[in-house]
């Protein structure tokens, strides 16, 4: 069997026209470089995500990790999941508190529970034990609020969508995703979107993997990731228009924001319906691109 590998990132599903988004590109281009690189040398989807959205972030460029905005109550509360397809072992945090890497603390509810989810101290008290990196000084750690990444035209209010993801198939046919985020700007204390609700904003499987970005209450309610997967099986749409799909439903419902997508035969999509997708794709193929807008 022809060995293929196929990676798609994503920084975010809220950018501004006319904003330069060349550092965030130039991120992009070189962490996807990087991660071509691993899949080529055979390291397996899951471990690849995992550590691309690791310095997705530990960038501080986007809305998710170092770059996370706090909620009301002035607390910074990540949510993140990862999800391997070929076992549909799942892990994933909400409103979790004082830890650099949100997507480590979810990879440490997969490999170290019996749980999918784990929530607030109950997530903390696991990052803990799992000796994962401190975040001792907030106010200090994370970045200020950059008013230019809120996008203004679209309800609620506040809403970022700076989340950051990525999707992978490697050399033994596996898929994976994994998707991280600070949540949407001046958030609720508690308030937790789509990204670590598996099948919601994250889901991989036999047939795809998938991570969104975007108004998480309509990603949740259009259980948008997972209904990717449900196109395809139930409905034998093709892989681009299952995409597609899920993403019309977001927009039905009145959200919008946008996916990327890898399917089992190495096939790249993404979409959005939002004012952009922060995005990078490459595959075994040769394909190699990285864009903010269409
Ligand atoms: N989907 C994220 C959330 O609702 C926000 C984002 O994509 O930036 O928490």
């Amino acid at each position: 069997m022809a060995k293929i590998w196929a990676l798609a990132l994503h920084g975010g599903a809220g950018p501004i026209f006319g904003r330069d988004y060349s550092p965030e590109e130039a991120h992009i281009r070189g962490l996807l470089r990087d991660g071509a690189d691993r899949l080529a040398a055979g390291e397996a989807a899951l471990d690849v995500v995992e550590a691309m959205v690791m310095e997705l972030e530990a960038s501080g460029l986007y809305v998710a990790g170092r770059g996370a905005s706090p909620n009301t109550a002035g607390h910074w509360e990540l949510d993140a999941a990862i999800m391997d397809g070929r076992t549909r072992r799942a892990g994933a945090v909400g409103a979790l508190q004082g830890f650099e890497s949100p997507v480590q603390a979810a990879r440490a509810v997969m490999e170290r529970t019996p749980n999918v989810m784990l929530v607030g101290q109950g997530a903390a008290h696991l990052a803990a034990a799992a000796g994962l990196a401190r975040v001792t000084d907030p106010a200090s750690y994370y970045g200020a609020v950059d008013e230019d990444t809120v996008q203004e035209d679209v309800p609620p209010p506040g809403a970022n969508m700076g989340t950051v993801g990525a999707v992978a198939l490697d050399h033994y046919g596996d898929l994976a995703a994994a998707t991280s985020t600070g949540g949407v700007l001046s958030k609720t204390p508690g308030r937790i979107g789509d990204t670590p609700i598996i099948g919601a904003g994250t889901w991989a499987d036999e047939r795809c993997a998938v991570s969104c970005t975007g108004l998480g209450e309509y990603f949740i309610r259009a259980n948008a990731a997972a209904d990717v997967s449900a196109r395809i099986r139930y409905g034998n749409q093709p892989f681009g228009a299952s995409v597609q799909g899920a993403l019309d439903d977001v927009k039905r419902l009145g959200g919008n924001g946008g996916m990327i997508a890898v399917s089992a035969a190495g096939e790249l999509a993404w979409g959005f319906n939002s004012s952009g997708l922060k995005r990078g794709l490459a595959d075994s193929r040769g394909r190699f691109d990285v864009a903010t807008f269409l």
